[in-house]
């Protein structure tokens, strides 16, 4: 056995409870398998989820996190395209690659994965993971790219991209609107800009995204909490946006969505919701509104990688804390209070 038989990691203890334990260190299981040791991992807006029990399947002892990157320890039999010591980004969504789901590239519903790692099984923030089906749900580190930045791969970017901005189907000369500036409404803000939207108006309650978010190429910025949003988008547009992108996850945010769309226009819902929103059927049938929802892929990976070796998309910039791993409870303490620490994506490294 390559590795020893104990490690660290962050385990979540029931809702509110989380400690950085010493666990058994994962073993092959399936000959599908590999050991990653992880380099970088993060924290994210699901995990807080977790924390708060809003995810009754997370049991008691189960190791969190679905992002990261990491060196190749051992592989099952069966993988062919890994091997020891290759550095690879590790995807959120594990995938067979054979079943119906995989064959549609609908990752985030493969029968035997989807959003697993951290949730059903034990996840990416700890010293080494098992990753199922390693061939289809790792990607090789090109040589020369920041490793950090493509911890931002794992999940946030290919979330904003597939969900936000292609589901809401953004075009050239589009008037976009993104409600909530958190790393997944970062994300969508950057990936818009691939098609050259006339528009790009931000929206959130905290000054310090807004501020963030111009920098990333927000157009326009509107503070939700200071002044009444629909009224003044339909006041600075002809009829509305083409685009309105939920990066939030609750009714409130879902109803501005719904009241700055023009007639024509996508609501791309990406947010999370917790309970029903009130969607408004009876107003917008007659307006051909297309609404979209869904679960990340990560189909797009591919496609992102090549734009981060390219130096067109630069998710480093979203990299606002870093930590070592006798640290990770003080970076999630920052990540949760993002408000009061001007955070955005926190790294924390196995150094
Ligand atoms: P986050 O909590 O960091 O960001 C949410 C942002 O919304 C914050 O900046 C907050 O200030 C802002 N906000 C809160 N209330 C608001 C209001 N009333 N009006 C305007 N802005 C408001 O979360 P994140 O990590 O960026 O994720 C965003 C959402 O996407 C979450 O619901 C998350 O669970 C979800 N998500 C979905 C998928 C998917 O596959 N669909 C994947 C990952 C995350
Ligand atoms: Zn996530
Ligand atoms: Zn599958």
């Amino acid at each position: 056995m390559a590795i020893s038989s104990k490690m660290k990691a962050l385990v979540y203890h029931g809702p509110g409870k989380k400690s950085w334990d010493t666990v058994p260190a994962p073993q092959i299981s399936q000959p599908t398998d590999a050991i990653v040791k992880i380099t970088k991992t993060t924290v994210c807006g699901t995990d807080l989820h977790i924390l708060k029990g809003d995810v009754p399947a997370v049991e008691d002892g189960r190791v969190l996190g679905h992002e990261g990157v990491g060196i190749i320890e051992e592989v099952g039999s069966a993988v062919s395209n890994f091997k020891k010591g290759d550095h690879v980004l590790i995807s959120c969504i594990t995938s067979c690659g054979k079943c119906e789901y995989c064959k549609q590239q609908m990752y985030s519903h493969c029968e035997d994965g989807g959003w697993i790692l951290g949730h059903m099984i034990d996840g990416t923030q700890a010293e080494y993971v098992r990753i199922p089906h390693a061939d289809n749900s790792l990607y090789p580190v090109p040589a020369g790219v920041d490793e950090e930045a493509l911890v931002m791969l794992s999940d946030i970017l290919p979330t904003g991209f597939e969900i936000g901005v292609l589901y809401g189907n953004v075009k050239p000369g589009d008037i976009v609107a993104i409600v909530g500036a958190g790393p997944v409404g970062m994300a969508a803000l950057l990936t818009a800009q691939f098609f050259s939207p006339s528009e790009l108006i931000m929206i959130d309650v905290d000054d310090s995204r807004l501020s963030l978010a111009k920098k990333f190429g927000a157009t326009k910025t509107i503070n939700s909490s200071q002044s009444d949003v629909v009224a003044t988008i339909l006041a600075q547009t002809k009829d509305g946006v083409d685009v309105a992108i939920e990066a939030v996850g609750i009714p409130e945010t879902f109803d501005v969505c719904q009241n700055i769309v023009r007639p024509g226009g996508h609501i791309a819902n990406v947010g999370v919701h917790g309970k029903s929103v009130d969607f408004q059927i009876q107003k917008l049938w007659i307006q051909n509104i297309t609404l979209t929802t869904g679960l990340v892929n990560t189909n797009t990976t591919p496609m992102l990688l090549k734009t981060v070796v390219s130096g067109k998309l630069a998710p480093e910039n979203l990299i606002t804390h870093r930590f070592t791993f006798d640290q990770f409870i003080q970076a999630y303490e920052v990540f949760a209070d993002a408000a009061t620490e001007k955070a955005m994506k926190v790294i924390i490294s196995n150094t």
